[in-house]
């Protein structure tokens, strides 16, 4: 069957935990990360054309449609390996927030690359879409299969972990961009002094304790931008107030996750928090499985 239109779900992750052991000579960190999708996702819509080209179109003003954007990169890449001479069409439902430490950008690229992989009957495997998509973006490789995983090396290295025990998540985005090169530049990896227990959080998720898990929530990124940015903490603080198990900063910043075992409290703590205007967008939602593409 000739396919001319294809779709793709674009999920957005968080951190459950995030250590950076060292700054390589060639200024790349190196990771320790628990990787989770959660159910928040962009939809891209993928068609082809006889006239050759990537045209990107979205719903979000904020975003560039040129070669800026990741998607255009993750398509111009694929394209020029196979030497595609049509076009494409790509129609972006952009949901989850931009520059928040959430991979929107990877997550975009990844399913650009599945999406055409299909579209065009490339015939790459997963592993072939990981290899090239570590050349956009460190985090590209995780988000081509997305899940629960251990993140290692710049990011690059995964190990899949069973998926966490169920739970509500308060997601909470301030109204403001964090960029995550700023984050990485003030951080003094090499004197940092606490570390988040990932190899604990590991042994809490394979033995199902939501308790466990929620004990050991950490990120070394949060020393830097709570620094810059109070609100997180505040954030923080009222999410734990309205019962979260736990709750942190996720990625560089600034999206704030608490942890709820009960859906109603989850959703008293998003009301407060839109109530006190702390943050623009505010979800609550549940982690999402990989799915199996
Ligand atoms: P990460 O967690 O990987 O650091 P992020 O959530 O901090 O990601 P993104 O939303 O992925 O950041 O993107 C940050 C910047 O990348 C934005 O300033 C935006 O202009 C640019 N960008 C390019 N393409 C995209 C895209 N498809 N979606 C979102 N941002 C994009």
């Amino acid at each position: 069957m000739d396919m001319n239109q294809t779709t793709q779900k674009a999920y957005a992750k968080i951190n459950l935990g995030l250590d950076v052991l060292r700054r390589r000579e060639d200024g790349y960190h190196e990771v320790k990360m628990i990787m989770q999708t959660v159910d928040i996702c962009d939809d891209l819509v993928f068609q082809r054309t006889a006239r050759p080209g990537i045209r990107i179109e979205t719903d979000n003003g904020e975003l560039p449609t040129d070669q800026n954007n990741l998607i255009y990169k993750a398509a111009d890449l694929l394209m020029r390996e196979r030497g595609i001479a049509e076009g494409v069409r790509i129609m972006l439902t952009k949901r989850i927030p931009i520059a928040a430490g959430m991979a929107g950008g990877s997550s975009d690229a990844a399913a650009t690359m599945r999406g055409l992989n299909r579209l065009f009957d490339m015939g790459y495997s997963t592993e072939d879409l990981q290899k090239l998509g570590v050349k956009l973006g460190a985090d590209i490789p995780y988000c081509i299969v997305g899940g629960t995983m251990l993140s290692e090396g710049i990011g690059e290295i995964l190990s899949p972990l069973p998926s966490p025990p169920d739970c509500y998540l308060v997601v909470a985005k301030p109204d403001i961009n964090v960029s995550t090169r700023f984050v990485y530049e003030n951080l003094h990896a090499d004197s940092l002094t606490v570390h988040p227990d990932i190899d604990g959080m590991m042994e809490a998720i394979r033995a199902g304790s939501l308790q466990g898990m929620t004990d050991r929530l950490g990120n070394v990124l949060e020393t830097v931008t709570i620094r810059e940015y109070p609100v997180i903490e505040e954030i923080k603080e009222t999410l734990r107030r309205e019962g979260a198990r736990n709750a942190l900063m996720s990625g560089s910043g600034p999206t704030v996750f608490g942890i709820y075992a009960d859906q109603d409290k989850a959703k008293q703590a998003a009301l407060q928090i839109e109530r006190r205007k702390m943050a623009k967008q505010v979800f609550v939602t549940t982690f999402q499985d990989n799915i199996d593409r």
